[in-house]
């Protein structure tokens, strides 16, 4: 896992590859868990020393992604946690991962520090586009901050099909 600075990045939009929902395991807080718990069942969570999680199928991936026409498609629409919303990217208020210049985004009167896991292969690296640095990134940093829940840079473009805004595998 390695983290890349947000002024590395022209772009990012989710191609619905489904890595990121096969690969790691999802972190809920409490609300999120009681959801999921009260709609779903106990069994689609697990318990960590002191974290709950969304459980793996066997072959690792989470057991709400589907396959769906060569791509992947989130079953957990509208109660989608936001470690899944938010992910590739890292949004702190300190620059965890160095490169602090470059990570540095000033938004809202606060300073926040971005950073992108490089696995996602939806991004593209170069000097940021004006539509990622004033639009998709404003829009991670409000779900961040709590300002914000809908999705609509943050997700795949394969969900303008309007599949109740399923998110294509992971993160759109
Ligand atoms: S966010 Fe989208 S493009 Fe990136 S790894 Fe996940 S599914 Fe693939
Ligand atoms: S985006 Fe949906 S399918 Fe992917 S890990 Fe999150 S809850 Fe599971």
């Amino acid at each position: 896992m390695q983290f890349v600075p947000w002024q590395n990045i022209s772009d990012w939009n989710c191609t619905a590859c489904g890595y990121c929902c096969k690969l790691y395991s999802v972190v809920l807080n409490f609300p999120e868990w009681l959801r999921l718990v009260k709609t779903f069942g106990a069994e689609t969570t697990v318990a960590g020393l002191n974290r709950f999680y969304i459980k793996r199928a066997d072959d690792g991936a989470c057991t709400f992604l589907c396959h769906f026409g060569g791509s992947y498609l989130c079953g957990l629409q509208h109660m989608k946690p936001v470690a899944c919303k938010l992910w590739p990217f890292k949004i702190l208020s300190e620059p965890k991962y160095g490169h602090a210049s470059r990570a540095q985004f000033n938004y809202r009167s606060r300073t926040l520090f971005v950073y992108a896991d490089s696995m996602c292969s939806g991004l593209r690296y170069g000097a940021p586009t004006w539509e990622f640095t004033f639009s998709t990134l404003r829009e991670f940093a409000d779900i961040a901050l709590g300002m914000r829940q809908a999705q609509c840079k943050t997700t795949s473009n394969l969900s303008s099909g309007r599949l109740c805004g399923l998110r294509w595998s992971g993160f759109w």
